[in-house]
């Protein structure tokens, strides 16, 4: 067998494919995790242009990769192309993580997982029977939407730039989604929620939405409020640095990747995933 950090003939494989993906964290906590449970598996970048994603699932099956960690711009494409999907990932749309069963590939979305294991590890926080706010509807908040929904949250109220996609991403959360009003009225609906999470890039390093560009003004955030950041980098971000000044418990993004990537180790090894080892790995480099 391989030693720590080398691979030999009997490695299983496994990767991240998108466009770009070299600044990918997933190879990093993924391999820190196989060297963890001391396991001969590797984890690799794939680099796969947009549209190519039908192609790259059949190279899987021929190379017999054993699984796929898949982010921008092809969870659409992935779902469409994958032999089955769970009931999550068919209900998004998208797949972030693909399992290979002897060639029949099996499609899965752990990004809304993902967010509510990092609302009890950073703030002990259960969205069952809570009003939650989201702001932003593009397939990151579609994800975090439909799991709070799923973990049974009273309300999920969408705010967003764009009306017409808070509709639709509202519509996932089903009796309890709803769709907030930008303007005066969101001072209200911030008033009320126990949950307020920016699913926008606005903050994030190199992104060029300004940090300041915000659709709710983060100094109606307050105190008792939980408030997290899908956006990771700068840390703290813009977001969460004026919910901690108001006085809210804050849940940074860098959480959510942890644990999407811990859930995806899951599926592909059936161990339990180390977290520590992998949230320390993150850590590190954020
Ligand atoms: P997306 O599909 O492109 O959606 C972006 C959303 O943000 C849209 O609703 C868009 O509004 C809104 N938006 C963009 N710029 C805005 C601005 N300047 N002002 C107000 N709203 C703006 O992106 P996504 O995949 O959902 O990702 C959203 C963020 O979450 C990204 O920063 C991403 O890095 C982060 N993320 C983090 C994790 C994690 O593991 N922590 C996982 C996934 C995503 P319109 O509809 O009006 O265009």
């Amino acid at each position: 067998m391989a030693g720590p950090g080398s691979t030999d003939a009997r490695t299983t494989v496994v990767g991240v494919m998108g466009y770009p993906v070299r600044h990918s964290l997933s190879p990093l906590l993924h391999n820190a995790a196989f060297a963890a449970l001391g396991l001969n598996w590797v984890s690799v970048a794939f680099e796969v242009a947009g549209g190519r994603a039908a192609a790259a699932l059949d190279g899987m099956r021929a190379l017999g990769v054993a699984g796929l960690s898949v982010t921008m711009p092809h969870k659409a494409d992935v779902a469409a192309a994958v032999d089955e999907c769970s009931a999550v990932a068919r209900q998004l749309g998208a797949v972030n993580c693909v399992l290979n069963r002897d060639g029949r590939l099996y499609g899965d979305n752990t990004d809304g997982a993902g967010f509510v294991a990092s609302l009890d590890r950073a703030a002990h926080f259960d969205p069952a029977g809570k009003q939650c706010l989201i702001i932003g509807a593009g397939g990151a908040a579609r994800a975090v939407t439909l799991a709070l929904a799923d973990a049974g949250a009273a309300s999920v109220t969408v705010v967003n730039r764009t009306a017409a996609r808070a509709v639709d991403v509202a519509a996932l959360a089903g009796r309890v989604g709803r769709v907030g009003e930008t303007g005066a009225g969101v001072v209200a609906l911030v008033a009320a929620a126990e949950l307020v999470v920016n699913a926008t890039p606005v903050g994030m390093e190199g992104s060029g939405a300004a940090g300041d560009g915000w659709l709710i003004a983060p100094s109606v955030l307050h105190a008792g409020q939980v408030v997290a950041d899908l956006v990771y980098a700068p840390r703290p971000t813009p977001w969460l640095a004026a919910a901690a000044q108001a006085g809210a418990t804050t849940v940074d993004g860098l959480g959510m990747l942890v644990h999407q990537a811990s859930a995806q180790l899951e599926l592909w090894t059936g161990l339990p995933a180390p977290v520590d080892v992998m949230w320390q790995a993150a850590v590190a480099v954020a």
